[in-house]
């Protein structure tokens, strides 16, 4: 596929005319390579292909080409030959500049990108994030739909990482997209990581698990070994989060193994952490202490600290592990100015917990009470948020299959229940050592809980509530009427059901308008509500049709009741709209078969009883 980029075209269109042949055909072997490792065959190579391809790059570059030593630049700052990350953010910085001069958006774009990696590695991923913007802007033509795909992918990693998980969503969403545009039809594996991890830190454990499975099968048909350590990782992440520590550990070993084998430093390193975090969890501290002292030298041979507040957390969880944790504590100390750094609130309740539990341990009740309410503060934000991020992704990303996003949301729903139970119990805990701490501590929460349950109550009431006349909507008046059978055939109780039919509605919408017609159904389920007194529910399932549900009500009963409704239709004035406005109404009622009778079945005959009140003439009653 040929990349949209006017400047190549250009240089293939109409080459110098002074140039001799030797140096153009460079120069067309030059620009061949580079739309490689810009194509999108760049996103199947392994990093040590790519860094191949890169020399290969380097070498072809004809000399006293600002224009291609521009685009050069703006590509060989990704290579991983910049082992040291001051130099590459050195590289990038000079990158960037030329780029600039230079009046070319595509290297400009794809130099912030490169610098950005290099910044969040020295700065932390809060300070990324504005710097994609930009590249993200300039990219926004549309002509380089690949590298736009890459900004996207890129600004939803670090979204997701901040916790903001919809908005992250969506990126990945739209890179796939960006993606189509170029034509990549097929899935992107590092595309199908992100979402992955994102579905993964939404508490979405299954999502996340099919979509690594995919990528782990296709890495390994390919022999991307960094990509099958890389997944095995995130395999091994995802197996402890849920609980599985035993296999978490099996996962990461595999993982450690492969990257070994195959020199990958990096994915060895970060395995290495990952097997401490399982040791931790399976109560081996001694183990973990040494794995983490491993890691920890892996890291620091290739400069990289972007890992070292996991580090030191989790060194410090091992310590506390065997009890020492005075140390512990300090790790934490240590560790909490980089967890802020980086603006992650997942890690920093996790580091706030650790810390309280040390602190309990040690007696400092009153600081381990303090953290302790920092991380519950945390914990409601993290999942009011994700509430949030789910409610907003519903709103904006119909493509996103909503059954997947209401099982997600029940799942996070129930989760954060269970958490602020635990977190109530561990406050319990507390209370013989502080009480009065403790007790304003539930206080606080206990208003948060209640709060919240009020919340999912009202929410759930709503959906089985009619908004324009506030009785029961369809699925509401149908589980009433279930329930009435249910007990109906328990009890052996007569049950009856009336359907109820306003006549001539259309016209009174017709002659006095929508709003008028709007008016009349409210007060006319505000009369009937009154007139039945709460023991009868009613129930509004069409435009002007109504059900009332009757328990321990005989036929006879239900037609006394159904000529008290016709009777309130007809009382009903409305002198604002016209004098002369009359309602009536038309009503089947039915009552169920003492043998069992289905709610759909009961329903049937009231309806068909109703078909006949209408057919006699209407404004009357029919069973
Ligand atoms: P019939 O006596 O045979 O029942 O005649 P009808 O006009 O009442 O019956 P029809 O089913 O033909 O028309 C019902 C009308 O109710 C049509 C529709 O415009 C109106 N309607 C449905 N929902 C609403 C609503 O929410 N508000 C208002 N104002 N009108 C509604
Ligand atoms: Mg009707
Ligand atoms: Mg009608």
């Amino acid at each position: 596929m040929l990349l949209a980029w006017p400047a190549l075209a250009c240089a293939f269109a109409a080459p110098h005319p002074g140039t001799d042949e030797p140096t153009s055909t460079r120069a067309a072997a030059f620009d061949a390579t580079l739309r490689k490792v810009t194509g999108p065959e760049s996103l199947d190579s392994s990093s040590d292909a790519y860094d191949a391809d890169l020399e290969r790059l380097r070498a072809l570059l004809p000399a006293d080409d600002p224009a291609r030593d521009v685009r050069f630049r703006s590509v060989y700052c990704g290579s991983s030959k910049w082992k040291d990350i001051e130099r590459g953010l050195e590289y990038s910085d000079t990158a960037l500049k030329l780029a600039r001069d230079a009046r070319d958006p595509a290297s400009e774009a794809r130099a912030i990108l490169c610098r950005t990696n290099y910044i969040q590695l020295t700065s932390g991923t809060q300070r990324g994030l504005p710097e994609v913007e930009k590249a993200i802007a300039l990219l926004q033509e549309g002509q380089e739909p690949q590298l736009l795909a890459e900004a996207l992918e890129m600004r939803g990693d670090l979204l997701s990482l901040l916790g903001e998980q919809a908005k992250a969503m969506l990126d990945f969403q739209r890179a796939r997209a960006a993606y189509r545009q170029a034509g990549i039809d097929r899935e992107v594996e590092p595309l199908m990581l992100s979402m992955a991890v994102a579905y993964r830190r939404m508490g979405d454990s299954e999502q996340a698990e099919r979509l690594i499975r995919a990528a782990l099968q296709r890495m390994q048909d390919r022999n991307d070994w960094e990509g099958v350590a890389t997944y095995l990782i995130q395999l091994g992440f995802l197996q402890g989060e849920s609980g599985s520590q035993d296999k978490a550990f099996a996962t990461f070993r595999e993982a450690e193994r492969v990257a070994r084998q195959h020199g990958d430093a990096y994915n060895r390193n970060a395995a290495m952490l990952g097997l401490a975090e399982a040791q931790i969890a399976l109560g081996d501290p001694d183990g973990a202490l040494a794995m983490l002292a491993q890691a920890r030298a892996g890291f620091a041979a290739d400069r990289d600290t972007s890992n070292d507040d996991m580090l030191l957390m989790l060194t410090g969880q091992a310590l506390a592990r065997q009890g020492q944790h005075t140390a512990a504590l300090e790790r934490y100390r240590q560790a909490l100015p980089l967890i802020e750094r980086n603006g992650n609130d997942r890690y920093l309740a996790m580091l706030y917990k650790a810390q309280a539990a040390s602190q309990e341990a040690l007696g400092w009740t009153a600081s381990a009470l303090s953290d302790y309410k920092r991380y519950a503060d945390l914990q409601l934000k993290l999942q009011g948020k994700m509430r949030l991020e789910q409610g907003r992704m519903l709103e904006y990303e119909y493509e996103i299959r909503r059954r997947d996003f209401e099982n997600r949301q029940l799942r996070a729903e129930a989760d954060s229940k269970q958490q602020e139970v635990a977190t109530l119990e561990a406050v319990r805990r507390w209370q013989s050592l502080a009480i009065v701490l403790a007790a304003l501590f539930v206080a606080l929460l206990s208003s948060l809980a209640w709060r919240q349950w009020r919340k999912s109550r009202h929410l759930r009431d709503l959906t089985l509530l009619d908004p324009l006349t506030g009785i029961a909507n369809r699925p509401g008046i149908e589980r009433e009427a279930a329930r009435a059978l249910d007990a109906s055939a328990r009890n052996g109780t007569p049950l009856s059901l009336l359907m109820l039919d306003l006549d001539h509605f259309k016209s009174i919408n017709d002659r006095y308008g929508h709003a008028a017609g709007d008016k009349v159904l409210r007060a006319t389920a505000a009369v009937w509500q009154a007139q039945l007194r709460g023991r009868d529910p009613l129930g509004r399932i069409g435009g002007e049709e109504f059900v009332v549900v009757c328990p321990d009500t005989t036929l006879e009963q239900a037609l006394l009741v159904a000529g008290r409704l016709r009777e309130a239709a007809h009382g009903l004035r409305f002198d604002d709209i016209d004098p002369a406005l009359a309602v009536s109404v038309s009503i089947g009622a039915a009552q169920a078969r003492k043998s069992g009778d289905s709610c759909d079945a009961l329903i049937d005959r009231a309806d068909a009883a109703l078909y006949r009140a209408k057919q006699q003439g209407r404004d009357r009653v029919e069973s």
